[in-house]
């Protein structure tokens, strides 16, 4: 017999588990010793005293929801699909097809997890940056070294729960299908990127590493496969473009050949650092909040001007990491360990951009926004990996900072003023978000606070376009544009389920 319950408890009487089995058995009048349970849905509702919503199925009988997924098969047909980037949009597209006996030839530009490990670390103790293995790009793609935060606003765009349960069957904790705001976090994603590799190759999937795709073979408006720099051709029946927001060879390679594409709104600002002790402070109204709390997120949004003013990216307990892929230039993200148990809390505090502030580029036509993006990271690059730096207060108020909060940015921060550094409507806004987020977070303007530039890849300045009902390109037939880099994700989840839409796309044309 089951039974759903529906309670909301206090940190301690869900955290501690001999009192939750006590609270569920009285609750359910289920006796303690036959009781089995499964918690289906946890949130953290902090917006008094904090509180969990629990949502529990309970039975005396084990007969509880199990989580398996389709399994991966053999290959079983002659049909293939060349899938290029190996991002959540590509990696889920091959486990669809899998799924279905249907045989992905997945191509990355950067390398294996392993190899792309020692690269990321190259950066921030050598100042070395390898142009096609880095934080952006390599096996698992840009969110590999990440949160890995699985929230996605996009629930009406795919199936989420299948996403999670993938994620769970290659090694993720069974927690993030219950949390409202899961995450996996940096530690754990490398492992399960692998288990992933390794199922899809047992099952007669192919992999190539360190291969750019340069070009595609196109006979009568269809593609018929791809060249890859330096080692060839590769022929298979379709071709999912799963490339992310940072290729912009191929946006330059979609634009010199005339194929449809069109510009999108992105968006533009810094990393905000606070301690994270703070943060909890303020979020848990406590200056002493319980220790069984995780550390503490925020999400803030403003408008001004017409313009969209918002946190994107928080990473409670993380680090700020360097994310250029090319050399003199500079760009930051940010990224979290599973347990989040970092000193400093960072996010992503940007400001919308639109096609009439990149005016000098218009020559550009479709890639202007691209252009412009391109030359702020420019801009703000001092040398080797150095970020901009400076005190919020100081921003506020123009004037370089005279020394600087620890960061937790290895390369190492540089003071400077960003209103210098950063289009005038980008630290206009800036200042009137903070303020704004000040009056809702009282203490997030502090002195303790830094400002880390430039986070500028929040989403693609491009979409190369596709059909609403084929999902394939609108001028070159057989070509699946997917994920964050055709502009129809943005995250983890939502990219992985764009992958699995493609796919089933595919599945259903071919009858399988
Ligand atoms: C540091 C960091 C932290 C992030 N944190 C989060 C988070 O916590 N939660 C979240 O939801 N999102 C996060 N994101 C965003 C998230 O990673 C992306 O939204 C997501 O990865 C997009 O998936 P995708 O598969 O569409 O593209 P990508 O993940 O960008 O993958 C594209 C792949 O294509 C490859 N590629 C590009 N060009 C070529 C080519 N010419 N030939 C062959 N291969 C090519 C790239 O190397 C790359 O591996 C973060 C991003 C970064 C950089």
């Amino acid at each position: 017999m089951q039974k759903l319950l529906q309670l909301r408890l206090d940190v301690e009487e869900y955290m501690n588990v001999s009192m939750f089995e006590n609270i569920l058995a009285k609750k359910s009048n289920i006796d303690k010793n036959s009781l089995s349970y499964c918690v289906i849905k946890e949130s953290l509702d902090c917006r008094k005293s904090p509180l969990y919503n629990v949502s529990v199925i309970v039975s005396n009988d084990n007969d509880l929801p199990n989580h398996k997924i389709a399994p991966l098969l053999d290959i079983k047909s002659n049909k293939s699909v060349i899938i290029v980037g190996a991002g959540p949009a590509g990696l889920f597209a091959a486990i669809k097809l899998l799924q279905h006996g249907i045989k992905p030839i997945i191509i990355e530009r950067g390398s294996c997890i392993e190899k792309r490990k020692v690269d990321v670390a190259n950066i921030n103790r050598n100042n070395e940056i390898n142009t096609e293995s880095n934080i952006c790009f390599g096996e698992g793609g840009a969110g590999t070294f990440s949160d890995g935060k699985l929230y996605t606003r996009s629930n009406k765009k795919g199936n989420i729960e299948e996403v999670l349960e993938i994620f769970v069957h290659f090694g993720a904790e069974e927690k993030i299908l219950r949390q409202t705001h899961s995450h996996i976090g940096t530690d754990k994603l490398s492992f399960i990127i692998k288990n992933i590799r390794k199922e899809i190759l047992l099952h007669g999937g192919e992999y190539l590493f360190d291969s750019k795709v340069v070009d595609f073979i196109v006979k009568d408006n269809t593609v018929k496969g791809v060249k890859i720099a330096d080692k060839g051709e590769v022929y298979a029946d379709k071709v999912i473009l799963a490339t992310g927001h940072s290729a912009r060879d191929i946006y330059q390679l979609f634009y010199d050949r005339g194929w449809k594409i069109e510009s999108q709104n992105f968006a533009m600002g810094v990393r905000v650092e606070h301690p994270q002790q703070l943060i909890n402070q303020i979020q848990y109204h406590s200056k002493h909040p319980s220790s069984l709390l995780p550390a503490a997120t925020y999400s803030l949004t403003c408008n001004a001007n017409d313009r969209g003013i918002f946190s994107f990216c928080m990473c409670p307990g993380g680090i700020i990491v360097p994310s250029m892929d090319r050399p003199n230039t500079m760009v930051v993200n940010g990224m979290s360990n599973s347990l989040r148990n970092g000193e400093k809390a960072n996010a992503a505090i940007v400001v919308s951009v639109k096609e009439e502030d990149a005016k000098q580029f218009h020559s550009y036509g479709t890639l202007s926004l691209m252009m412009f993006q391109q030359e702020i990271e420019k801009n703000m690059y001092i040398h080797k990996q150095i970020a901009p730096g400076q005190r919020i207060t100081d921003f506020m108020e123009n004037r370089l900072s005279s020394s600087l909060v620890k960061s937790s940015y290895i390369p190492g921060v540089e003071s400077v003023d960003m209103n210098d550094m950063l289009p005038k409507f980008v630290c206009e806004n800036l200042k009137i978000g903070f303020k704004n987020f000040d009056k809702k977070m009282r203490g997030f303007i502090t002195k303790d606070s830094m400002l880390i530039g430039l986070e500028s890849r929040t989403s693609s300045p491009v979409r190369i376009t596709r059909d609403a009902d084929t999902l394939q390109h609108l001028t070159l037939k057989n070509l699946y544009p997917c994920g964050e880099g055709a502009g129809y994700s943005g995250g983890i989840t939502s990219s992985a389920m764009d992958g699995i839409n493609i796919a089933n796309k595919i599945i259903e044309q071919w009858g399988m």
